[in-house]
């Protein structure tokens, strides 16, 4: 006899509607499908995660209204690993495939007219260096999947192994997924999959408006799209029968999503592939330490048609001239006698990070979020990390002294700069202030791409994805922001950042790469002065053994946040106090964030789940009390930054 009932979880993001409800089958809806069903009053959409026989006990069974939309089953199985794993619940992964369409934002000219810069034709014959590494790919695709690090430098061929890979799968009747940091400052990396899959590739991303994401989807769900390519939502795209998923930079953090379901694509990457037997391709020039230690490695070696540029380090504490030092104003000299780009990279907005009072020492201070008020062109003060902005005050509000001195240099400053003293250089700025929407950022690029004798100089969006040719220096104006991070991956961050950029230099002909810095001695420094990759992991793996850190153990953060201190602190003494079993650092104090203090804890442990699971329940208990107090709380399993 067949089922006769469903069990669906609503999409709601009610916690107290996160159940599954049992309703009476119609339409023949499937494990998947995406219904509308009565629930109270109203109508809500909800999946199908189950056919049932018979109804709990107790239970009169209404029958679902409509099917709306069939996806994949496999996606159910993935949602609510999700849901268990990051601690959220079935509704809100759920709807991580289902995604609601949201109401019309303004026109937008379709996704492949704005990107694609590329027509980079298909090599004519594969190195050896990746024809090795296809092989195991292919392999593993015809017996079941399998999980790999695919480590090359900038411009070693990686981006054509995971087309040859998805190449692989199409020929099998197979699907891919292709998933990149981000589509805006990827464009040549979907314009080459594009040119070698034409139709069949389908973009997903959040940059997309409703009609164009509707019509993804529906090409997707229709069989004609067999590779979707996308920021981290597209792991969820709703493909049947993935053969392969590629994560491309697979260092890059913004994997992680910040806001709830707080995934890593990543990791719901390895899952869905091993849900589909599929294989997993992780590709990137600076791997992370757990690729690096737990993933069968495929190396492509250096890169195609060059060798990697010469780094100098400038040792700051020797040399004056901050933020252009003298042998940075020589390097770009020459470029500005002799033609070529230069990138420079100065990871912080602005014209100055803080303004500081000679007299009194006081730092001019966000009044909601405990942090340097950075000065920009326009006179203002600003909040990078809540948008407070205040007009600079003539004297120090402590002590009224009129010795306001600007501490560092922002990009606004360096442009400034550059425009004084190189006059014949076009500065091209590319951060959060001058990008905020794709189509700038899109302008920006195209037209470094097109300018002789021009400086891309910006944040660490230039040291992304993007490759020009005619790139001669690559700078680095600051090494030190990155390194005085107070999370335990600030040197991975540092050497990431720093060998990323230099792989932007010189990718036709020789370039240069010039690294400014407090401390020239510094591991990540040295290291990515000499590309020297492996060493650098090595290290790092050995210290995060010693200090139990990933991938050794797993790390589970739990953030209570509130208007006042002491109640913040003592909530997470009590959940400290729950957790007796485990390794937690904390309660450590953070910055305040737009007015409201925070303080984390930090768990060690082998069971991520466990643990979160445990804090879940706790921080529940408590509820009641948190919400009179005014708090708030996030648990985090395997966070990104600290
Ligand atoms: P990565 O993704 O590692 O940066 P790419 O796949 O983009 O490397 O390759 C770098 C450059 O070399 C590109 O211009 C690409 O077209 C070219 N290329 C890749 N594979 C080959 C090959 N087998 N023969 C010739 N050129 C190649
Ligand atoms: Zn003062
Ligand atoms: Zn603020």
């Amino acid at each position: 006899m067949a089922p006769r009932y469903a069990t669906v979880y609503p999409l709601v993001t009610t916690r107290a509607l996160a159940r599954p409800f049992t309703y009476e089958l119609t339409d023949g809806a499937a494990k998947g499908a995406v219904v509308s069903v009565p629930l109270g009053r109203s109508r809500r959409r909800g999946v199908v995660v189950e056919l049932v026989d018979e109804a709990p006990a107790g239970v009169e069974p209404v029958p679902i209204d409509s099917v709306l939309d069939e996806l994949p089953p496999v996606l159910v199985d993935l949602a609510l690993w999700v849901a268990d794993y990051y601690g959220s619940t079935p509704g809100r992964a759920l709807e991580l495939i289902a995604p609601v369409k949201r109401k019309r934002r303004k026109e937008q000219s379709p996704p492949g007219e704005r990107q694609a810069l590329t027509d980079e034709a298909e090599p004519p014959e594969l190195t050896s260096e990746q024809r090795a590494a296809l092989e195991p790919i292919t392999t593993a695709l015809d017996t079941g999947g399998g999980h790999f690090l695919l480590y090359g430098e900038t411009g070693s061929g990686k981006t054509e192994v995971y087309l040859q890979a998805c190449a692989a799968a199409l020929e099998r009747g197979k699907t891919a997924i292709v998933l990149v940091p981000e589509i805006a400052l990827t464009p040549q990396t979907l314009g080459r999959f594009q040119a070698r899959f034409g139709d069949a590739v389908a973009l997903l991303h959040s940059g997309l408006t409703d009609a164009e994401r509707r019509d993804e989807r529906q090409r997707i769900a229709a069989g004609q799209a067999k590779v979707v390519v996308g920021a981290r939502s597209a792991v969820f795209a709703p493909l049947r029968d993935v053969g392969v998923v590629c994560v491309d930079e697979e260092h890059d953090p913004s994997y992680k999503q910040e806001s709830d379901p707080r995934y890593d694509a990543r990791t719901v990457a390895a899952k869905r592939a091993a849900l589909e037997g599929a294989v997993a391709i992780y590709g990137s020039a600076t791997p992370r330490p757990e690729s690096w230690d737990k993933l069968q490695r495929l190396e492509l070696g250096g890169r195609l048609g060059g060798s990697l540029p010469g780094v100098r380090v400038v040792d700051l504490r020797r040399e004056a001239g901050y933020p252009l030092s003298a042998p940075l104003l020589k390097e770009l000299g020459a470029i500005e006698e002799q033609g070529g780009k230069a990138i420079l990279l100065l990871n912080r907005r602005g014209v100055a990070p803080a303004l500081h009072c000679r007299a009194c020492g006081t730092t001019l201070r966000c009044p909601h979020c405990d942090v340097a008020l950075v000065l920009h062109s326009d006179g203002s003060l600003r909040c990078h990390h809540c948008g407070h902005a205040e007009t600079t005050p003539e004297a120090c509000p402590t002590c009224g002294s009129v010795e306001l001195a600007r501490i560092g240099a922002g990009t606004q400053r360096l442009e400034r700069e550059l425009a004084k003293k190189l006059p014949r250089l076009v500065p091209i700025r590319l951060d959060a202030d001058t990008a905020r929407k794709p189509e700038a950022l899109a302008a920006a690029l195209r037209r470094f791409a097109g300018t002789d004798r021009a400086a891309l100089l910006g944040t660490q969006m230039v040291a992304k994805g993007h490759h020009f040719s005619g790139v001669a220096l690559a700078a680095v104006i600051d090494a030190d922001t990155a390194l005085g991070v107070p999370d335990f991956r600030a040197d991975e961050r540092t050497f990431q950042l720093l060998t990323q950029l230099a792989g932007r230099s010189g990718r036709d002909a020789p370039g240069r790469v010039l690294i400014q810095t407090f401390q020239p001695d510094s591991r990540p420094v040295e290291l990515a002065a000499r590309h020297d990759v492996p060493r650098f992991l090595t290290g790092e793996l050995e210290r995060r053994r010693e200090l139990g850190y990933p991938p050794f153990r797993h790390l589970v953060r739990i953030l209570v946040s509130g208007p006042e201190p002491g109640p913040v602190n003592r909530a997470l003494e009590e959940v400290r106090a729950g957790l007796q079993r485990d390794d937690v650092l904390g309660p450590a104090p953070l910055f305040r964030l737009r007015g409201r203090h925070r303080a984390q804890l930090v768990a060690k442990t082998d069971e991520p789940r466990r643990v979160a699971g445990r804090a879940g329940q706790l921080l529940a208990a408590a509820a009641p009390a948190m919400r009179k107090a005014g708090l708030t709380a996030v648990v985090d399993v395997d966070p990104q930054s600290l």
